[in-house]
């Protein structure tokens, strides 16, 4: 897509910190990061959201997430790893091309992303949302 920023990247438009690139997915430096050796991973071909990348691009991707995040632990020597990928503007989706986040963590990093306390839900409606998505797959 021409005025979308990541398709930019993949392009050479604009330049990035890349760290691994093959013919469907790219992995570069994020510049806004949350931490550390925070890494998106990227299909190159443009999808806004997981509602339409093709599968085989989305397979290419997380194969390649697995790839750097193994990478990320090499050399950063993290305590964790938080993966985040968000879709839509209403999650928190920023750049509209689908994105994997593999953010290092660290004990006592102090960063709010994905931590949440479990609470107990009420079971009778978490059955009947479960009954709506299965029959919609
Ligand atoms: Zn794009």
């Amino acid at each position: 897509m021409a005025d979308c920023i990541f398709c930019k990247i993949v392009n050479g438009e604009i330049p990035a910190v890349k760290v691994y690139e093959d013919e469907r997915v790219l992995a570069f430096m994020d510049i806004n990061p949350l931490n550390d050796g925070h890494t998106l991973v990227i299909p190159k071909k443009h999808a806004e959201t997981i509602f339409e990348i093709d599968p085989e691009d989305l397979a290419a991707a997380i194969k390649v997430a697995q790839k750097v995040a193994n990478a990320i632990k090499k050399a950063l020597n993290p305590d964790g790893l938080t993966i985040i990928q968000l879709n839509k503007k209403a999650a928190g989706q920023v750049v509209p091309h689908l994105h994997i986040h593999l953010v290092p963590r660290w004990e006592n990093d102090g960063l709010k992303v994905s931590r949440w306390e479990p609470v107990p839900g009420d079971m009778e409606k978490i059955k009947e949302i479960g009954e709506k998505i299965k029959a919609a797959v």
